[in-house]
């Protein structure tokens, strides 16, 4: 990767003896002023830096190269990765979480993004309810123990028919009467 105006060290051939020596002994004397400033320069030119790099790793060639490297350090990489993690938790955490309610909000969506009964339309208050009870039990039967991100993919993915959105009121009301007082008034069961 080549960038424009990067400081080179380079020796002249033809330089003297004695002002290879120079330039040497200049270097040797000012080491920590030099290598400050070529920090300072990476740091300038960190965007310029970065877009060359992922233009190369966008090509077929730098995709295989990416990949070579992947699969001869896979186990370094995956140690790396965990160190990363331990020592980062509050942002994995912050991270995993958004994610969460991204995927829940997506399955809200997914599903008119609203309770059926009461039309509450704060994502805040709504849950996917079994339309014909037994939540958890269906979740196990189909492999998913907890309620997280994988059942939440799976009704995203394959939509089933027998669950529904209610609001967590709506919910409860059905839970613990067998029908909400919303419906009762109009003579309907959610
Ligand atoms: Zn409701
Ligand atoms: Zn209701």
């Amino acid at each position: 990767m080549l960038i424009d105006n990067a400081p080179t060290t380079y020796y002249d051939t033809s330089m003297s003896t004695s002002s290879l020596k120079y330039q040497r002994a200049y270097r040797a004397k000012n080491r920590g002023k030099l290598n400050a400033q070529a920090r300072a320069w990476r740091a300038a030119h960190h965007e310029k830096a970065n877009a060359s790099s992922r233009d190369y790793h966008r090509t077929p060639e730098g995709k295989a190269k990416a990949k070579e490297y992947r699969d001869k350090h896979r186990v370094q990489l995956a140690k790396y990765a965990r160190a990363w993690r331990a020592a980062n938790k509050d942002r994995v955490n912050t991270t995993r979480k958004a994610r969460y309610l991204r995927l829940r909000e997506e399955v809200l969506a997914a599903y008119g993004g609203k309770c059926i009964c009461c039309g509450e339309k704060h994502h805040h208050f709504l849950s996917i309810d079994h339309k014909n009870g037994g939540g958890k039990k269906d979740r196990i039967a189909r492999g998913f123990r907890e309620g997280g991100r994988n059942w939440y993919k799976f009704l995203l993915t394959e939509h089933p028919g027998h669950v529904q959105i209610l609001c967590h009121n709506c919910n409860m009301a059905k839970g613990h009467y067998g029908q909400c007082p919303h419906q009762a008034e109009k003579g309907k069961r959610p």
